[in-house]
């Protein structure tokens, strides 16, 4: 490690010790909570299934015996349930889901029956055991169960197990606000026409974009781009500072004579915990907190941006949300291909997952330079090359981190 570059797992551990605490929480209707992380654990209300329902389209009977010939006596469909007795000898006719009839102690597949006079008769084909097709209350969840742990993020199998638990609201915590700001006089507006020298201003939508979506509300209303001069930059920083939970800007903390932001955020009172990280793409990534709001300078190149958000400001949010750490698809797999590696910095590169003879390998995007926009794309995750000399070989494991996207 070069001297004064942190590594990765102490820079991580800084932000996520400063960052602290999990902001409150709040209620809301279940149909809002997509993407939410909850707050609060779920408990099932009752027993799911609440009600003893068939498995299949059939007929519900008393007596499973092959060779029976039973007396059609009614129906129980979904959400219409059978009201009367049901005696041997005798058969209810059932929809899949449907309640099944109190005496009832099997259901018999349509397939397994002789339809018989215009369906007032049925004959059974096979044996039956007892408790056959029938779904049994309880058997997903029990009454008083936790269903739905603190930190879980809301996506839809979550949503679906809290409706059948029985929860039309849901304790989630609050959204950290975040201000994104990009930095640079070059940059210019998605879809405006480029003038000499000028690019587009991508990290200001993919920097939200990945706010969003790991939970984060970006703050509306303020200026997207800061030029380059210390005044503007200061002022800018100092109206979001205010009013965000976490302000991340990108471009401007190199040490160009044009990187405004760690003065203006040091003029700010916004204290630096690290600036400088052993990691390629991501070395100028710049940290501090001024009272309970977290500050990333994030480097400008779109491919550093994409990975710091990803390996210090997603940590971040999490601890604020209280959320279960995103994981990555798998802990680690092994390089499809020789690396070479960076002698100083730890190097985060962007991967396809794959299994190949059995045992999950990962292979490089493409060529992996910060400013290439292509090397994010179809990426499964990160993988991480320890700094050192020469080359990583293939077949050696490395660590997987996740990219959000
Ligand atoms: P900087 O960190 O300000 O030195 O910027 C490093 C590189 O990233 C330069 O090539 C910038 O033009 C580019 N860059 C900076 N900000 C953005 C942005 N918001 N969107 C796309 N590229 C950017
Ligand atoms: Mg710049």
């Amino acid at each position: 490690m070069s001297r004064g570059l942190l590594p990765i797992d102490d820079a991580r551990a800084i932000v996520t010790r400063i960052a602290g605490r999990r902001l409150g929480t709040e209620t809301v209707r279940i149909d809002d909570a997509l993407g939410r992380v909850l707050a609060a654990d779920v408990v099932a209300d009752d027993d799911v299934p609440r009600f003893s329902s068939s498995a299949m389209d059939g007929y519900a009977v008393v007596d499973p015996g092959a060779g029976a010939e039973l007396a059609v006596v009614g129906e129980s469909r979904a959400g219409h349930p059978y009201r009367g007795a049901l005696g041997p000898g005798q058969a209810v006719r059932i929809s899949t889901g449907a309640q099944v009839p109190d005496d009832a102690r099997a259901v018999i597949r349509q397939e397994d029956v002789h339809v018989q006079a215009h369906d007032t008769t049925i004959q059974t084909q096979v044996e039956l055991t007892p408790g056959e097709n029938l779904r049994l209350p309880g058997e997903d969840m029990r009454g008083g169960e936790v269903v739905l742990t603190s930190g879980m993020r809301l996506r839809a199998p979550e949503l679906g197990a809290g409706v059948a638990a029985g929860a039309g609201e849901l304790t989630v915590a609050r959204r950290p606000v975040v201000s994104v700001l990009a930095t640079g006089d070059e940059l210019r507006a998605p879809g405006e026409p480029l003038g000499p020298g000028q690019i587009h201003n991508s990290n200001a939508l993919v920097l939200r974009a990945l706010v969003t979506r790991c939970g984060g509300e970006p703050d509306r209303g303020q200026t997207d781009v800061l030029p380059d001069d210390p005044r503007a930059t200061e002022q800018a920083l100092g109206e979001v500072l205010g009013r965000s939970d976490v302000v991340i800007v990108s471009g401007g903390v190199s040490v160009g004579p044009h990187d405004h932001v760690k003065p203006a955020l040091a003029s700010l009172g916004v204290t630096e915990h690290f600036w400088g990280v052993a990691l390629q793409p991501g070395k100028p990534t710049w940290f501090g907190a001024r009272q309970d709001t977290l500050v990333f300078g994030l480097p400008g190149n779109p491919v550093s941006a994409a990975v710091t958000f990803s390996l210090f400001a997603r940590p971040a949010l999490d601890v604020l949300l209280g959320a279960i750490p995103e994981r990555p698809p798998l802990p680690e797999a092994e390089l499809a291909q020789d690396v070479a590696r960076n002698p100083v910095r730890a190097q985060a590169i962007r991967v396809r997952l794959e299994m190949r003879g059995g045992r999950p390998v990962v292979s490089p995007t493409g060529a992996q330079g910060s400013h290439l926009f292509t090397s994010l794309l179809r990426a499964d995750c990160l993988a991480m090359i320890p700094q050192g000399e020469g080359r990583l070989a293939a077949g050696t494991t490395v660590k997987l981190e996740p990219l959000p996207a």
